[in-house]
């Protein structure tokens, strides 16, 4: 695997690439690579592909009171991973090589970003749009890699691509889970064992939610109610939101006719977990 955390090394390998005629997909991350991650990975390795591995924790996407400082990292770890995955390139600049000066231009998507995690992480979506327009600049993939677990930022940057014409196509990939349900995430290293625990309420009351509306729910409040109450009773995690969007544009929804998202925010102690799940309505219910 080629290594790098220079944009001009970066750059000059993607040339060499794109001359002998390859494909670049990409797949950001921020490192701490778990199998979420590789499910990505794996996606996107793709034959004429050359697959690119960005690993970079922005600090333009947390707030002042985020866990910025303490968020995990293990590069040496990643990189074996990444290599046994069999990535062509990785790379991982340091922040002064991404923000060499003090940043004035920033890329914002209205309304979208302003919503659930927005609402509570105001900057957060900035951050994530930003630093990803610079990395779709820097390696100009034909194909980009999200996933599902981070559903608003995928739909945000799909929207991204479409009003600002960018020419790559947005990819998203499935949310991988441990075996318990909890959705991975580099942050479930913070759960002490006793939260980890309680955190499989997140993806039980969402299973429990969805088979509400396959027997025939159709009340949006009532379904958030329901994911409040099971949260709530089964665990004491201290809910940010427990919401039911539309699934295309996350407007909000009264009755349930169309693909919905049930998308959870919950906090345990100090880490703040999030999860969701699409639910597509049957007619015949
Ligand atoms: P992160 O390193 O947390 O910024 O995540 C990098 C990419 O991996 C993002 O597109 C995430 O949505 C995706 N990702 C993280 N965890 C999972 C998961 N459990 N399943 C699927 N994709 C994931």
């Amino acid at each position: 695997m080629k290594r790098t955390s220079h944009i001009h090394e970066l750059r000059k390998m993607i040339a060499e690439e794109k001359e002998r005629g390859r494909k670049i997909n990409f797949v950001p991350t921020m490192g701490f690579l778990h199998r979420g991650h590789l499910s990505l990975i794996a996606q996107a390795q793709q034959k004429d592909a050359f697959l690119i591995v960005s690993i970079f924790v922005n600090p333009l996407q947390f707030g002042p009171n985020e866990d910025l400082s303490r968020y995990p990292r293990d590069l040496e770890r990643d990189v074996r991973l990444l290599e046994e995955a069999g990535v062509d390139a990785l790379f991982h600049p340091t922040v002064e090589e991404m923000y060499p000066h003090p940043m004035v231009t920033f890329v914002e998507v209205g309304q979208l970003d302003a919503m659930l995690c927005g609402a509570t992480r105001p900057g957060h979506f900035r951050g994530v749009t930003t630093i990803v327009n610079k990395l779709f600049n820097i390696v100009q993939p034909d194909k980009a890699f999200f996933g599902q677990k981070d559903y608003q930022q995928y739909l945000i940057i799909e929207r991204m691509v479409r009003d600002l014409n960018l020419p790559i196509q947005i990819c998203p990939v499935s949310i991988v889970r441990e075996e318990d349900g909890l959705a991975m995430s580099s942050r479930n290293i913070f759960l002490t064992s006793e939260q980890r625990q309680k955190a499989q309420i997140l993806s039980k009351s969402l299973a429990a939610a969805e088979l509400s509306i396959q027997t025939g729910q159709r009340s949006a409040r009532e379904i958030e109610r329901q994911l409040r109450e099971r949260i709530t009773f089964e665990s004491q995690g201290i809910i940010d939101y427990a919401e039911v969007r539309d699934a295309s544009d996350l407007s909000e929804v009264t009755e349930i006719k169309r693909p919905v998202l049930l998308a959870l925010a919950v906090k345990f102690g100090t880490t703040r977990l999030i999860d969701n799940k699409v639910v597509e309505v049957k007619q015949n219910v």
